[in-house]
């Protein structure tokens, strides 16, 4: 990763030690990166006595409810009264692990319209003018090895506990994969090695995570690759498409998709994956690569999306069917780019 300059550091922690309301607000569909960052971040503030709330958009999936602290995050879905005052009587807001506003989708005016000031850490490309600091590394792991970073070099009395290090290593450990991807420099390791010195329990935290489906989740988990993958080995692309009625069907809680998208990937030459989950108000959509083939651009060019290369979402006002026979219909422009050769 890229050294954060000393200067950053240091504005950081003046507006941290001038300011006493402190908001930390996550992106829409929170996950174990945004968790692990905020939560990480919310105990290492509580330690200096200031006033914090995390918010997030909406819930997110309940493997992440045993995290120390996440039941005093405030749900903005279901709490938006409470979340607009403390937004509006905060004096410092943290934005983590987005790069714009519209990653917190119904959060996205009160947040615009507030004068706190603002410090954005994120590893998404592209970072929005939206926060008075700005810290952005594409380069990094994951969020959480960002705030690991700045906690670490903030010159306070302040030590990284047990309980900052576990959520810290949640992010790190989510979002890469638990380590099969965006995990190949050393840094991230050097981060987990002091994190393992407060003596976090790595294996019990995967276990919380990974091993806690419902049977619904399970079953939901085999339905869509028994029944509902499409493999199109010409293109090495697979999906997998949800409707309301199935997502029912299997008593769908929030979260409980998560981490389908990739199941397409485990089939030889299989290089591009989506998912498609109809909902509401939009058709979801998910995209995953292995190799070179960039997402966030397929996803910005033809799904009002974007993210990480490898890693990226959007969504379409189309109905499913008509959203898949659109993603399908693209495939052939972008035989190049998904072959083996490329
Ligand atoms: P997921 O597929 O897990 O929801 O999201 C993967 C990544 O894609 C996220 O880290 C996020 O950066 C990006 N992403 C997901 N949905 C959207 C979207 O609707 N718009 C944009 N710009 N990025 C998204
Ligand atoms: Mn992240």
């Amino acid at each position: 990763m890229n050294k954060i300059a000393k200067q950053t550091i240091s504005e950081i922690n003046k507006l941290i030690t001038d300011k006493n309301n402190i908001v930390i607000i996550m992106h829409y569909n929170s996950d174990g990166d945004a968790l692990g960052s905020a939560l990480g971040l919310y105990h290492y503030l509580i330690k200096r006595n200031k006033i914090v709330t995390i918010i997030s958009p909406n819930e997110y999936a309940e493997c992440y409810n045993w995290m120390p602290g996440s039941d005093k995050i405030i749900h903005y879905s279901t709490n938006k009264n409470t979340g607009i005052k403390l937004i509006n009587s905060s004096e410092l807001i943290f934005f983590l692990d987005f790069n714009n506003l519209s990653r917190t989708e119904n959060m996205e005016e009160v947040l615009s319209n507030s004068t706190a000031k603002k410090i954005l850490i994120d590893h998404h490309p592209n970072p929005g003018d939206i926060a008075n600091i700005i810290i952005s590394d594409t380069s990094v792991s994951s969020t959480a090895e960002l705030i690991y970073t700045v906690l670490e070099a903030i010159d306070d009395n302040i030590t990284i506990d047990k309980t900052i290090a576990e959520c810290i290593y949640t992010g790190i450990m989510t979002d890469t994969g638990c380590f099969t991807y965006n995990s190949s420099q050393p840094y991230t390791f050097y981060v987990v090695s002091k994190l393992l010195e407060k003596k976090i329990n790595k294996d019990q935290i995967y276990e919380n995570l990974y091993n806690n489906f419902s049977g619904s989740r399970m079953q939901l988990y085999g339905y869509c690759l028994h029944k509902k993958m499409e493999i199109i080995p010409e293109y090495h692309t697979a999906f997998i498409s949800l409707t309301k009625k199935e997502l029912q069907d299997f008593n769908f809680k929030n979260g409980d998709t998560e981490g389908f998208v990739n199941l397409p990937l485990s089939i030889k030459d299989i290089k591009f994956s989506a998912i498609f989950i109809e909902n509401d108000e939009q058709i979801k959509i998910s995209f995953r690569s292995t190799g070179n083939f960039p997402t966030n651009i397929f996803s910005s060019k033809n799904f009002n999306g974007g993210g990480h290369k490898n890693a990226s979402g959007g969504y379409s006002k189309l109905t499913l069917s008509e959203t898949i026979n659109l993603f399908k219909s693209l495939l052939p422009k972008y035989k190049t780019e998904l072959s083996d050769e490329y």
